[in-house]
């Protein structure tokens, strides 16, 4: 049981510095971990998502898996997959793409833009980073809640 809630707030400004906290959370959760990324269209999830995957080598643009819900990456020794649930009309769907055998594989490292779309039909996330808009730049408000997540709130200086 988790009985503290470590918590770490960010307040980052501009694309290159989101991506780079981005690679910091990419590092924490080498071993896997379930990410939920929250806020709203433009908010900054895919640009996170970005530096996730820079953390694990790889180059170029994020591919958006809005239509197809889900995109995997393989690198050498760590799976990842990132979620994109915008499009998602009805959480049901989930279980149509076999959701929990992505979030059974425990090594592997799940991001999931809109979780809230979701709801229902997803794991209690290791970790939770909710962006808001704030002034020039955007505000992170990371919750970890189970002792994996409290381990990378840690790492991140939280
Ligand atoms: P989302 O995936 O949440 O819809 P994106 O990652 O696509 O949002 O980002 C939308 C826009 O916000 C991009 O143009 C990006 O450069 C910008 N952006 C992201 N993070 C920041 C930040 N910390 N400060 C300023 N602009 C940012
Ligand atoms: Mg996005």
């Amino acid at each position: 049981m988790v009985t503290e809630l470590p918590e770490c707030v960010f307040q980052i400004t501009g694309e290159e510095a989101m991506v780079a906290f981005g690679r910091k959370l990419g590092n924490a959760c080498i071993g896997g971990a379930v990410v939920f990324l929250d806020g709203d269209l433009g908010a900054g999830k895919t640009t996170i998502s970005r530096g996730v995957l820079q953390s694990f080598g790889h180059q170029g643009a994020v591919k958006s898996p809005t239509y197809t819900l889900v995109e995997p990456y393989q690198f050498d020794g760590q799976t990842l997959y990132h979620f994109d649930l915008y499009r998602l009309a009805d959480p049901e769907e989930l279980e149509y793409i076999g959701i929990r055998d992505y979030f059974a594989e425990s090594n592997a490292l799940c991001l999931v833009e809109w979780p809230a779309r979701g709801v229902g039909y997803l794991p209690t996330p290791d970790v939770k980073v909710a962006v808001t808009v704030s002034g020039e730049g955007r505000m992170l408000h990371c919750t970890a809640a189970t002792e994996r997540g409290q381990n990378i709130i840690k790492s991140l200086g939280g």
